[in-house]
Order: structure tokens, then sequence, then C-alpha cells
């Protein structure tokens, strides 16, 4: 959108939003925000905040109030972006960065400025937070770290596609991005990166237009394409289709192909063979939640490049309850800081759990699934959740499995054959490992002793406080 539309609009959106928001709440988190032009086309709006956290948060618990501002200043359904102004965040933070906590607000300012936004030759803008630099790279992300860099080193060359799966929020947009950023820096060609969704709206726009061929130029002229979240093609035929061809043609041109997506590629319901087939010519790497220590590490990282005044305690806590998702993990943080950036008080552990209770207690739903369990289980034993449904049998894999299943059994209240299924075994084994476990405590006081603090950690997650 042009700047001026996009200030037009914005400024009126504003106005609803100072309606209708707490004086308090307006300041710091509406206050903030700026417009921006861009050369996305009119349907798409950047939005400029001074940092990732305002991003994050904005993003978490605003953008229903945003949309609806916008759509009361006449903008209807617009594709939203946020861009970080990293010029901003240098010459109005410097004071309150000292003093720690998150930056409050600066005084809405109606004039946008130029935002930083990193934009790729065609797609959607990089988020510039989204680097190699900024990404902790722990046993759960080595892998496919591994292969992104030599990906970048070589594209088209060394492994193509690469295919990247992991659950929501464990860094796959980040690492694609950052593959994007470093091609980009490195002048090594045209990058685009897109989400599968945002492909697939294109894609229908440029029929109703009649402008395909225009589409197809767009995406099969570029060097990379990175598709962020493939799995979202699942069951659409026409689009499937059409990524077929580009997939070809790029492919043919020796051009670098990554794709994300939420599941192992064999799981994408309704994607057509010959595509799964291709999805697997190349590298599949998956990405899994980050040990204990790599989520410390990440949220040092954090407070570092932020700034923050955290208390490392405060760092541990948060790391050793969020689990689940990276993305919670800096929700977190956020919280914290902003909690510490109010109140001069210490922050106790009744404080923190206060804090973060609402996470907490979804930590504890996924905490308390057969797959929670699976993850502790591994973590503990130091591997991979996905030996925990492998066909391999080595001693130091089969042990944890069947730990595993026996915490299933008493712990999650599923019926054998779930649990079985889960492991990609039948009841039998289940049940088997289940008698195995228990007389193995009887006599093994070690064993007693891993079960119960796995027990334990399964449970304080899961008791309501
Ligand atoms: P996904 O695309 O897998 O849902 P994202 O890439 O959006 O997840 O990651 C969620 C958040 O966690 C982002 O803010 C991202 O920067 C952060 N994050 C994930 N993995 C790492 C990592 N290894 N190091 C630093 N930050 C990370
Ligand atoms: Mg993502």
């Amino acid at each position: 959108m042009q700047e001026k539309q996009a200030i037009e609009y914005w400024k009126k959106a504003r106005e609803f939003l100072a309606e209708v928001l707490s004086p308090d709440i307006y300041e710091r988190w509406i206050g903030v925000i700026d417009a921006a032009g861009d050369d996305l086309g009119d349907s798409q709006l950047t939005l400029t905040v001074p940092n990732d956290f305002y991003q994050d948060w904005l993003v978490e618990n605003f953008m229903p109030h945003i949309r609806k501002a916008l759509s009361a200043a006449g903008c209807e359904n617009p594709a939203i972006h946020f861009a970080v102004d990293a010029s901003r965040q240098l010459r109005e933070m410097p004071e309150e960065r000292l003093q720690g906590g998150v930056p409050p607000a600066a005084p809405a300012k109606s004039s946008a400025r130029k935002a930083a936004v990193r934009s790729c030759n065609v797609g959607s803008p990089l988020n510039p937070k989204n680097t190699f630099e900024n990404f902790v790279v722990g046993p759960s992300n080595t892998f496919a770290h591994a292969a992104a860099l030599a990906v970048v080193e070589a594209p088209g060359r060394a492994y193509n596609p690469l295919f990247i799966h992991g659950g929501t929020g464990l860094g796959k947009t980040h690492l694609i991005q950052a593959m994007g950023d470093a091609v980009l820096k490195g002048k090594k060609g045209t990058v685009c990166y897109i989400s599968s969704e945002k492909f697939t709206n294109e894609y229908i726009q440029a029929i109703q237009q009649h402008a395909i061929a225009d589409f197809r130029k767009k995406y099969r002229g570029i060097d990379m394409l990175l598709i962020d979240d493939i799995h979202f093609l699942a069951g659409k035929e026409g689009i499937q289709e059409e990524f077929f061809h580009t997939f070809n043609t790029l492919y043919e041109n020796q051009k670098q192909i990554v794709l994300t997506s939420d599941r192992p590629v064999s799981e994408i319901a309704n994607l057509q063979k010959r595509l799964v087939s291709r999805f697997e010519w190349g590298l599949v790497t998956e990405m899994e939640m980050a040990n204990l220590e790599t989520r410390v590490a990440i949220l040092r990282r954090k407070r570092e490049q932020m700034d923050l005044q955290v208390p490392d305690d405060a760092l541990f806590f948060i790391a050793e309850h969020i689990r689940s998702n990276i993305r919670k993990l800096e929700g977190s943080l956020l919280r914290v800081t902003s909690y510490l950036s109010l109140t001069k008080k210490a922050l106790t552990q009744e404080t923190l759990e206060y804090l973060l209770r609402d996470t907490l207690e979804q930590e504890n739903q996924t905490a308390l699934t057969i797959e929670g369990i699976q993850r502790l289980v591994a973590e503990h034993y130091d591997i991979r959740l996905g030996d925990m449904t492998s066909k391999q049998r080595p001693q130091n894999i089969a042990f944890p499995r069947q730990v595993a299943m026996y915490l299933c059994r008493e712990m999650t209240g599923q019926s054998l054959p779930a649990i079985g299924n889960a492991f990609g075994r039948n009841h039998a084994t289940v049940l088997h490992a289940h008698r195995l476990i228990g007389q193995k405590m009887k006599t093994d006081a070690a064993l007693r002793q891993t079960i119960l603090s796995l027990e334990q950690r399964l449970g304080t997650v899961a008791a309501p406080n």
C-alpha cells in the first residue's frame, strides 16, 4: 500500500482504538505503531513497531482489535505485516533500555517513517529478526540448521528441495527466512518467501483476473523459493497442480526450493502422490522442541539482544516450565519483562506463577498428552522424539520407549490401542512394556527414582494451582 494511504487508514484506526482501549493499554501498545508505505500492493498494510517484542505481543493479543479498527477506518481485510523499524529502536529507547524492562511506548506520532522492511525480490517481506545470527542451535535443530547452512552455501546444488517439518512455534519460519536473508545478503540470487496460504490466494486472484501468465512468470523466475507451511495445500487440488509445475520448472533450472510443514510429508492428507515424492527427493529434516539448555540459551540470547533486565532465576523458571513451543517461551519472557518494567518489586516464584498462569495451564494440557510424555522422556534420556515411534530397537532407545509407554498407561487414561498407535505399535507391546517396567521398578531403585521424577515433572505441570 502506498505510504499516504497507509498513514491515513492507520490514523483513523488509531482514533477508533483510542476510544475502545484503556488509555494505559493504548499508550503502551498502540501509540507506538506507525504505518508505512510498501510496494506489496493495495491489499497489504505495513505497520512498524520499535522492536520485535511489540510485534509478537501485538500479533498474540491485539490482532482482532486492529482489524476491527482498520475496518472501521474503511480498510477491509488487509494483509497486515509488521516491520521493525530498527532506526527507531536506537533513537527512542536508550534510556529505558538502560533501566531495563520493556521499552515503554513512545508518544504517538502522526508521521510515518520509512520502515526497515526487508523485502524479498518477490513474495512477503522477511522479518529482520529471523537471521542465522539470532538462531540458537541445540540438539533439537542441529541437523535442520546444518542443512539450511549447506543450502545457503550452494543454492540449488546441495539439497533440493529442502523439506523442514516440525510442530508449531519450533522455529521453522525463523530458519527458512534466515536462509532467504543469507542468500540476499550474500547476493547469491533472488529470493521469494511466501506462505502456502498466500501463494494460494494469489493464484486464485490471478485466475480471477486472467493474469495467470504473470503469476507463473513471477514464481518461476526466481532463484530461491521459500514456501512456508506447505501443509496448507492439503486437499487443494488446483493449487497443488499449479505448484507441481512451479516446482518442476524451478527444479529443472536448478533453482532452490525450501518447504516447511507442521507434519511429515507422508502425513499431509490428500497431497498428490507426485508431490509427496518430489518433496522427498532432496533432504527431509525435522525440528523438535528445544531441550532445557537450549531453551535457556534462547531466553538469554533474547535478553541480551533486547537489553532486558530479567534475573536468571526467572529465565530458568520460564525455560523449565514452558516446554512445548518457543513462541510461548518468548511470550512468557515478554510478560515477565513487562511486569518488571512496571514495578520495582522482586520477582517471587508466586508472582511468576501468577503472571504466566494461562500459559502454564496450557502447558499442562499438552504435557499430559501422549506426545507430551514422549517428549519429556526423550529429553530425559537424550534421544530424539522420533525414536519414540521409530522401528529401531537398540536397547538405548527401546528402554526409554518402554518407560514412556509405562507413563502413558499410568498417567493419561488412554486406551492400550491408542497408546500403542501413538508409538507405531500394537496394544500388546504397550502391555508388555508396562509389565516389564513395573517389575524392574521393584528391584531397581535408580529406575524407581527416575520414574518418580518424571512423574513429578509431568505432575507439577499438571497440578492446577
Ligand atoms: P514455526 O514457524 O515453527 O511455527 P517460528 O519460526 O515462528 O516457528 O518460531 C517461533 C518463535 O521462536 C520466533 O519468534 C522465533 O524467532 C523463535 N525461535 C524459534 N527457534 C529459535 C531458535 N533456535 N533460536 C532463537 N529463536 C528461535
Ligand atoms: Mg511458521
